[in-house]
């Protein structure tokens, strides 16, 4: 399957099962804009639990707080947003369709990355066990080929991002000869920096009323709460503080399903610690990061670091975990060391003192700050793409099942009985009502039993419970598991323990 027609299986699986739905669909949607249906909320808010629990709940020195969605407009001057959040636009002169010149360019480099794969691919096969990835990569002229070309081309990239240099940016566009890809042709305006953040107005009258920004990054509220939480939680530094919440980006292309969306949720922690003393924290923070992602066994292999060339004005080190998305790798969290930046502003601009009172060293110091951020659209997106599975069974039949690790699954337990009569309707649903305190739990009784079990296969639900005769007699149910479809007579105390078991928090984080 072509990686576009997995992306589409992904987007059409969302929808047909109440993952994702396109806003304001019956007005003709809006666009880059999602709801989340019944089931990819359950989805939505365990990912949100399982980051949570992990970063604020299991560290002594990390809170959780919720700032407001509206903040003072000079918070946006001081954090650099009002000057310096835009990307580089460009427009095609003949489909008026617009693009960010840099994913464009980005775009190109990653055709050549794929010809590349393309040929070791192509020689993987021919030599089979003998293949030499290292050697076949240093010696082989088409590779080496594709390699010169993109590193010239990431040099002049480079330099014109860094030098915010915009006549450089499209001379580049030109002299790769990239096309609309819509209308084909090359005939593209000048590139123009374009702010992304959305305005909105405060106050009841047209004149008085004051400008405001809906936040671009939930940052902000940790930076301007930071005293008032040292303050009453009496933390020391390190000290972290944690949010989840929405933010907004006008964003210039998005065309990406909800990885790159105009409303999201990012799930952030401010890390304050002293300065100097940054290298050791992000290189702590890269390691804690890629090990909470690793602990939800995606695939070691579908991960990597992306360390930044041009950093952000408020940034002295930087990188992404890239995740393996069904269009490539592409960034799904940022690790930043931020230095003092947004707290010395804020100082500046609100004239208030932002600083630290250290008691062991008796002296007051501006914190130095190592910020984690994740898009949780972006986790969905990753975890659901990677669960979809098209199998093919022992019997020639196929099924399509949501293989998401257990501990995300939005339904937990679907319990059915075999057949909606002699009783085992009024059985299974007593056993409903025993499980649903403890575990998200459904009764399905609607259609064969076959049927059933593939359909709570393409939710993603591990555990199918079956009532049958027998259970009527001695209390045994069946259970069986989502991956391996395989059954299990039990009772319902031992159902419950391995449910436990497989779905404890404690196992998964420690794995
Ligand atoms: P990109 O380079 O993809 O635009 P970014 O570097 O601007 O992302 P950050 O400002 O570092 O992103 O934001 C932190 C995280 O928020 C990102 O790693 C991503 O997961 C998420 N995120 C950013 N923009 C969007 C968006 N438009 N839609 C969904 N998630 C987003």
């Amino acid at each position: 399957m072509s990686r576009d027609d997995k992306f589409k299986k992904v987007i059409s699986h969302a929808k047909e099962y109440g993952f994702v739905f396109q806003s304001s669909e019956i007005y003709d949607g809006l666009s880059a804009v999602y709801d989340y249906g019944q089931n990819g909320t359950d989805l939505k808010n365990n990912i949100k639990d399982y980051w949570l629990k992990s970063m604020v709940q299991l560290n002594d020195n990390i809170v959780n707080i919720d700032s407001a969605i509206l903040m003072h407009p000079k918070i946006w001057k001081a954090s650099g947003h009002v000057d310096a959040f835009n990307d580089p636009l460009i427009d095609n002169k003949d489909s008026k369709k617009r693009y960010r010149a840099d994913v464009l360019v980005e775009e190109h480099i990653s055709k050549i990355e794929n010809k590349i794969h393309k040929e070791i691919s192509k020689a993987k096969k021919r030599f089979g066990d003998g293949f030499d990835l290292e050697q076949f990569s240093t010696t082989n002229p088409r590779v080496l080929g594709y390699t010169k070309k993109i590193k010239e081309i990431s040099k002049k990239f480079n330099e014109a991002l860094e030098k915010d240099d915009l006549k450089n940016l499209k001379k580049l566009i030109e002299e790769l000869e990239i096309a609309c890809p819509v209308s084909g042709s090359k005939n593209w305006t000048d590139v123009k920096q374009f702010n992304l953040m959305f305005g909105t107005k405060l106050g009841a009258s047209a004149d008085s009323a004051t400008d405001l920004y809906l936040r671009p990054e939930t940052a902000q509220g940790i930076f301007v709460n930071f005293l008032n939480v040292q303050k009453t939680s009496r933390l020391k530094i390190p000290f972290g503080i944690a949010q989840i919440g929405k933010a907004f980006r006008n964003e210039i292309v998005a065309r990406q399903f909800i990885f790159r969306m105009r409303e999201f949720e990012q799930m952030e922690m401010q890390y304050f610690i002293k300065p100097g003393t940054q290298q050791k924290w992000y290189s702590k923070w890269k390691e804690n990061r890629l090990a909470w992602h690793l602990s939800l066994g995606m695939g070691k292999e579908n991960y990597r670091f992306h360390d930044h060339d041009k950093l952000a004005h408020y940034a002295d080190a930087a990188c992404d975990i890239e995740f393996n998305f069904p269009f490539g790798f592409k960034e799904l969290e940022g690790i930043h060391s931020r230095t003092d930046f947004d707290l010395s502003s804020h100082e500046k601009f609100s004239s208030k003192k932002l600083k630290y009172f250290d008691p062991k060293s008796n002296e007051s110091y501006t914190p130095f700050v190592l910020e984690t951020s994740i898009g949780l659209d972006r986790m969905f997106l990753a975890v659901f793409s990677k669960a979809l599975c098209e199998e093919k069974l022992k019997d020639g039949t196929e099924r399509i099942v949501l293989k998401i690790p257990k501990i995300l699954a939005p339904k937990k337990i679907a319990v059915l009985p075999l057949l909606k009569k002699d009783s085992l309707p009024e059985l299974s649903k007593k056993i409903k009502e025993e499980f649903k305190w403890e575990f998200n739990t459904i009764y399905d009784e609607k259609d064969a039993i076959g049927r059933r079990y593939r359909r709570q296969d393409a939710l993603g639900t591990p555990y199918c419970l079956t009532v049958d005769h027998q259970s009527l007699k001695d209390g045994t149910i069946t259970i069986r598991d989502r991956d391996s479809m395989k059954q299990e007579r039990m009772k319902v105390e031992e159902i419950k323990l391995k449910i436990r078991a497989e779905l404890d928090i404690k196992s998964w984080l420690n794995s």
